[in-house]
């Protein structure tokens, strides 16, 4: 049969045809019929009468086709075998994708039946080229290949059939095309194998490989490498398909430290950028104070002075030791302890983890040592997070200097310390306690005593008080005739005792200036039975101090009574010097001006205060309510000066005139003073709207409330200090001829040291902002229960009059903030004051104290004492301290009502007990009734005497006369 006029257009077909299927995807060709452009050298069996080769020029270029066409000629087995064709060692399995044409067996006349319209593929290993060595029974049959297309008529209908083949194994192979009697042409044959490209994804590169590889999988895993500078934990992976496609990444490559992903590649940090760790993040900025880095960084180092924590991110700035810690102050608390405060440093060096430590160390003389464990810090010396720290355990007459370091995690690197210092000197401190006694020889008249104390630094000048007296029956226990020696050496010798008798011994140390110390216990030592005929007697007669020169210093004989104190003498601590030690300021050489000899109160204002810009002041915290407007804490920074706490007062909106006026003239009065105990005045703001009186802000605030608020907390010692400071401050005002007028506790302000100041000077005296101010017919307004009677009477307020104030201050400060005149009426109190009832001694008051009370409430004023000798007299007191131990006579009836003032409503107090437990004194109530004595009205007519002996014991010392009248020969009218 012939197609040749049909030939032509069939082979243009099929070329473009095949361009289109190898577009497709990535192949590796092992044969291509088309590209061969030749004749192929296939080899027919049988040689001739079977396959034919056929020839054409198209486009000037040879094509080569192979048919066979034997539809009339019986059964047929006609096969074309193609050259050797050499396998790829990485492909497995190979395509075979043949175009041909086969012809309708109807379309043939004369077609036996055997035509066909179908022909079979086969394949046949081999590791060599066996030539024209030929074998059917080689060949394994890979499929009978049928047309899609017929070709029926003279359209010709190509098709496209592709197998695969294999597994394949050997080094190469042969294809065969078996024709069982149909009319074929084989247009083109080509043998190739897909491949998966080579290809980088997620930074791996993954070789080219052969799809449906050496195990036929269908997927065929391939392992890739990280490109450069990337590393990765899981090996990268990809799948490659029997189509040649890559499919489903596993494992990630990530850029080392010090690059990052530019595309698929790795790329160094450019300068002044780092990284620090594999990751698929990019280079990040170098951080706040760090030097620039170099390219490829992985991190960027810290500029001089600069440190980061091994817990610190390279990617945290770089950061400094703090400075110091700011206004590192100490406050003596009354129980003798120091409060060191101070604010946070300025610059915490860029961290929030800023602790501090506090270090101490402390100097006798000149001798400086580490305070050790001998401070104890509270809550500890270190690692604090607060700006404040508690030192406890210090010692007395020992200069201690803390320094406060502020720390954070970067200052173990840094050579730098961030330190504040201060120098305290704790001038007053319990005195040690004595804690064992010894008889050094014994004699049977004498006994040779020692002893030790509690193991602190031991002030200068310590003193003991020796108390002695016979071991006494239980019925004698409360009266006892004690012998009491006061010694410079913790040695004595006691002669005159009796032979062979016990005798009970008691020490207690003193300082001078620093009060007494605990007593010892009771130390029982007896002398030794009388070997010669002795004299007899049993009053202590001192021989001789003991070895060491300790001098005898008085010998006394006292009768003690067994009495309740409400105070512990534990808690009896102070700072005395911190109250009076500083010398006075120089004596005012002028004398005050009224402001209001001003025509114009604002002249008086800018003479005398300072004007302040209101941008120099901060109010921070509502503390005070002035009669004018609110009070404030805050602070004050002035040009070319540190900021300093200050008060603020403030004049509230909508003032008169008049008012503004007299606001200002507080600051026109405080304003010429000066002296450390009067409120100093900083300052005004008259020049704007909200005008304002700035002064020294004071701690502790008022003195009333302080002393309320810290009852039983502080020493005789210590209140007299206060008293003294306040004192000065009066002298002070009383020599400028300056009458105060409400001289008063709560008119008095405490600083963080307890220095008492003189506050509230109005010009609207008499007292408009004075709670306590009474009207009086006059119009103007007196604090009744402070005021002298000539004051009250007929407004005669001299500094004479002050004293009197001077005096109920001092019985608050001794009565700590108590109520003078408890709940008496003003109208009470001055009927009591007219009949010469004066104020009791409060509880535990020394009785030099309170002979100067009396002495300031004389009602002759010309008689009181001035300010000048008030001073005088308690340098007195503070100077020798035995001078306060007498206390003075406590009547506990005086908390009662008195009949002569309370009218006709009578005692409060129902009964006797009730009474008793008012005064806390219940423990007597069985005293009481066993006497007889249960109702009020008794109680009132009793003397002290006949409460002595119902055996009530009562503080202090037995007085000649009833302290709170004036005179010894006032009756008895309260009782
Ligand atoms: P005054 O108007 O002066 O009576 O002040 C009213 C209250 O404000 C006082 O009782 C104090 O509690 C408080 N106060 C006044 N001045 C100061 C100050 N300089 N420091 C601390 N607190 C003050």
């Amino acid at each position: 049969m012939d197609f040749l006029g049909i030939k032509c257009h069939f082979f243009l077909f099929v070329f473009i045809n095949s361009v289109f299927i190898s577009e497709q995807t990535k192949v590796e060709v092992l044969l291509d019929m088309r590209a061969a452009r030749g004749e192929m050298g296939w080899l027919p069996s049988p040689f001739a009468n079977g396959w034919e080769i056929d020839q054409r020029v198209v486009n000037g270029s040879q094509l080569y086709t192979y048919s066979v066409c034997k539809v009339e000629e019986g059964e047929q087995d006609n096969w074309l075998r193609t050259t050797f064709i050499q396998r790829q060692p990485a492909a497995s399995r190979v395509f075979v994708e043949l175009g041909f044409i086969v012809r309708d067996c109807s379309s043939f006349d004369g077609a036996s039946l055997t035509c066909k319209e179908t022909f079979n593929l086969h394949y046949a290993e081999s590791d060599a080229d066996v030539g024209t060595s030929f074998h059917k029974t080689q060949f394994r049959k890979v499929a009978t290949i049928a047309p899609d297309e017929i070709t029926a008529g003279s359209e010709l209908r190509v098709n496209t059939e592709t197998r695969t083949v294999g597994p394949l194994s050997q080094k190469g192979f042969y294809l065969a095309f078996q024709d069982i009697g149909a009319c074929i042409a084989l247009l083109s044959l080509r043998v190739y194998y897909k491949v998966c490209p080579a290809t980088v994804q997620s930074l791996a590169v993954f070789p080219e490989t052969v799809a449906g590889g050496a195990e036929s999988q269908a997927l065929q895993e391939v392992a890739g490498a990280c490109v450069e500078n990337a590393v990765s934990q899981d090996k990268p992976r990809l799948y490659c398909t029997v189509d040649g496609e890559w499919l489903v990444p596993v494992g990630q490559c990530q850029c080392s430290p010090g690059f990052e992903a530019v595309g698929e590649a790795c790329r160094e940090c450019q300068p002044g950028f780092f990284k620090e760790s594999v990751s698929t993040e990019m280079c990040e900025l170098c951080p706040k104070n760090t030097e620039e880095s170099a390219t490829g960084s992985q991190s960027c180092g810290c500029k001089g002075g600069f440190y980061r924590t091994p817990e610190d991110p390279q990617t945290a700035a770089c950061t400094a030791p703090p400075s110091p810690p700011l206004k590192l102050v100490t406050t003596l608390t009354p129980v003798g302890k120091l409060k060191l405060s101070w604010s946070p440093p300025s610059d915490t060096g860029g961290r929030d983890d800023v602790t501090y430590s506090v270090a101490c160390e402390r100097c006798e003389g000149t001798v400086c040592q580490p305070c050790g464990d001998k401070v104890r810090f509270d809550p500890g010396p270190s690692g604090l997070q607060d700006t404040r720290v508690g030192a406890g355990d210090l010692e007395p007459l020992l200069n201690y200097t803390f320094t406060v370091e502020a720390r954070n995690g970067v200052s173990q690197f840094s050579a730098r310390r961030s330190t504040s210092t201060i120098t305290t000197a704790l001038q007053y401190t319990e005195p040690p306690k004595v804690t064992s006694m010894h008889v050094d020889k014994r004699g049977s008249t004498s006994l040779a005593l020692s002893w030790t104390v509690s193991q602190r630094a031991q002030p200068q000048n310590m003193r003991y008080e020796l108390m002695y007296r016979k071991k006494e029956k239980d019925s004698e226990k409360d009266i006892t005739t004690y012998t009491v020696l006061v010694l410079e050496n913790n040695s004595v010798q006691i002669s005159d005792l009796a032979p062979d008798t016990a005798y009970l011994f008691r020490v207690q140390a003193q300082i001078p200036g620093g009060g007494a110390g605990k007593y010892s216990e009771d130390f029982k030592f007896a002398t030794l039975p009388e070997v010669d005929s002795q004299p007899q007697g049993n009053t202590a007669v001192i021989v001789g101090a003991a070895a060491g020169g300790g001098a005898m210093l008085f010998l006394v004989v006292v009768v003690l009574l067994i009495r309740k104190r409400r105070r512990n003498p534990t808690t009896r601590q102070g700072h005395e010097d911190t109250y009076f030690s500083s010398p006075e300021q120089l004596k005012p050489l002028k004398t005050y001006v009224d402001p209001h000899t001003y025509e114009d109160p604002n002249t008086a204002v800018l003479k005398f205060a300072s004007e302040i810009h209101p941008s120099h002041v901060t109010k921070q915290k509502v503390i005070g309510a002035g009669e004018f407007g609110e009070v404030y804490r805050g602070a004050l920074k002035a040009p070319g000066h540190k900021e300093v706490p200050v008060a603020i007062k403030t004049l509230k909106p909508g003032y008169t005139e008049k008012q503004r006026q007299d606001f200002l003239g507080e600051a026109s009065i405080m304003g010429q003073f000066c002296h450390q105990n009067i409120i100093r005045l900083e300052g005004v703001v008259t020049k704007y709207k909200h005008a304002m009186i700035v002064t020294e802000y004071m701690e502790n605030g008022a003195l009333d409330k302080y002393l309320r608020d810290h009852d039983g907390e502080m020493t005789s010692y210590q209140l007299v200090g206060m008293l003294r400071g306040i004192a000065g401050g009066m002298k002070y005002l009383s020599d400028m001829s300056y009458v105060h007028r409400d001289l008063a506790a709560r008119n008095i302000l405490v600083n963080s040291n307890l220095v008492c100041k003189v506050s509230d000077f109005g010009l609207s005296r008499v007292l408009e902002d004075d709670q306590e101010g009474t009207y009086t017919t006059s119009g103007g307004k007196i604090p009744i229960r402070w005021t002298a009677p000539e004051a009250i009477a007929y407004r005669k307020f001299t500094s004479a009059s002050d004293v009197w104030s001077f005096g109920i201050v001092m019985w608050e400060v001794m009565a700590c903030g108590e109520r003078p005149y408890w709940d008496m009426s003003n109208h009470e109190v001055m009927k009591a004051i007219n009949e010469a009832f004066r104020l009791p001694a409060p509880m535990d008051c020394p009785s030099t104290v309170y002979q100067l009370m009396l002495r300031c409430w004389l009602q002759d004023r010309s008689k009181r004492p001035c300010f000048n000798d008030i001073v005088s007299l308690l340098d007195k007191f503070l100077r020798s301290p035995d001078s306060l131990k007498t206390i003075a006579d406590f009547d506990p009836r005086v908390s009662i009502r008195l009949p002569s003032t309370s009218g006709s409503d009578g005692s409060p107090f129902r009964s006797v007990s009730e009474w008793l437990e008012s005064i806390k004194m219940s423990q007597y109530s069985e005293n009481f009734t066993c006497a007889g004595i249960v109702t009020m009205e008794q109680v009132l007519q009793m003397k002290n005497e006949d409460i002595r002996n119902i055996g009530v014991r009562l503080p202090g010392a037995p007085k000649e006369n009833r302290l709170q009248y004036p005179g010894p020969e006032r009756p008895d009218q309260h009782t």
